[in-house]
């Protein structure tokens, strides 16, 4: 039996410890790996755009008529194929029409507090804005579909990333029939419901409001609205500007009575994403040819970026498996005390000297 020379089972332990120390090294890149796989975006303008293009494909969906029901379905349809999430319909009668907000859910364990987003699906029942003839409906291309369209296609990506956090959409029912779009009814009705019907409770568990509204103009410039949350808009704009999405500009231009105002009144932080330089507003003429999947995807991304920064990813992925950060200082305390022990018991055995 050889009997290892001193130097050469220090020069051993050194390697065995450095070896070790790769390996947990590895491991720690492998994962900051799966890591950045995860925070790519995962927006897909393409299946925003055909979101926008089956709305229009409905026809008119202003209230009391069967396209708009249809467009409810539609919505409805689109959640069953998306098991994380739950569907609730809130229904209620304004001026003797059926309405209803659709609501959909994804909760998390891991906290209390609700993020919100919200887009109205409803289109105006006149083009009163229209030079030729103001007794037709609108088609909502941009007033209706790009905001529902981008708001779908981030619940497949929410799902997807399993974002850490409890997330409610919620699809917007009678928003755009005031000022006589149809005789007797206010702006912002679905909204106004859906505050009025929060407990206080309920309201303080909304962190806070983000509404998409006209975001599908194909020369999209979307300035800061007035009547929004100065910090909150702050956060989306940056986000918007570190993707290079320039067609969100830090400047104030419009204040809007939008669906976010309910929300504002209630206390709750909110922003109203919209672009109201959009010539075709309340016209025969809002149609998707007058739109760009290009504008979708600016806006849907930025919102996918804000909200992996608000949020974060879900850390309890099932499928990340490799150890946790702690683990493995715990796995190097271990080795390292090994090793101490190994050589004091050799200089005791041996009466080593170095
Ligand atoms: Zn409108």
């Amino acid at each position: 039996m050889n009997i290892i020379p001193k130097k050469k089972l220090i020069i051993l332990m050194i390697q065995l410890y450095l070896i070790l120390n790769l390996t947990i090294q590895a491991e720690g890149e492998n994962r900051n790996s799966i890591e950045l796989q995860q925070s790519e975006w995962l927006f897909n303008e393409n299946l925003a755009w055909d979101l926008l293009l089956a709305q229009e494909t409905i026809g008119f969906r202003y209230p009391g008529t069967a396209e708009h029901l249809e467009t409810q379905v539609f919505i409805e349809n689109y959640f069953s194929g998306l098991s994380e999430w739950t569907f609730t319909r809130q229904t209620f009668e304004y001026n003797g029409v059926n309405l209803a907000n659709l609501i959909v859910e994804k909760e998390s364990s891991n906290t209390l507090k609700w993020v919100v987003l919200g887009a109205h699906y409803d289109t105006r029942a006149k083009a009163d804005n229209d030079t030729v003839d103001t007794s037709v409906p609108v088609m909502g291309a941009n007033d209706g579909a790009s905001g529902v369209a981008v708001l779908m296609e981030l619940a497949r990506v929410v799902a997807e990333k399993m974002f850490n956090s409890s997330i409610r959409l919620i699809f917007i029912d009678g928003e755009d029939q005031g000022s006589g779009g149809m005789a007797g009814w206010e702006w912002i009705v679905g909204s106004s419901y859906y505050v009025d019907s929060l407990s206080e409770s309920e309201k303080d568990e909304i962190e806070c409001f983000i509404l998409l509204d006209m975001i599908g103009d194909e020369n999209l410039n979307i300035h800061w609205e007035k009547n929004s949350d100065i910090g909150l808009r702050e956060e989306i704009w940056l986000a918007a500007d570190a993707l290079g999405h320039a067609e969100f500009i830090q400047g104030e231009k419009y204040g809007m009575k939008d669906d976010h105002i309910p929300f504002i009144q209630a206390g709750i932080p909110a922003v109203d994403i919209i672009d109201f330089d959009y010539p075709y507003w309340h016209t025969r003429n809002d149609t998707s040819d007058h739109c760009s999947a290009a504008s979708l995807n600016a806006v849907g991304q930025t919102v996918e970026k804000w909200l992996t920064e608000k949020v974060g990813l879900n850390e309890t992925d099932p499928s990340i498996s490799t150890p946790s950060d702690d683990n493995k200082t715990t796995l190097m305390l271990v080795f390292d005390g090994t090793i101490i022990i190994l050589i004091i018991a050799l200089k005791r055995k041996r009466n080593l000297k170095f």
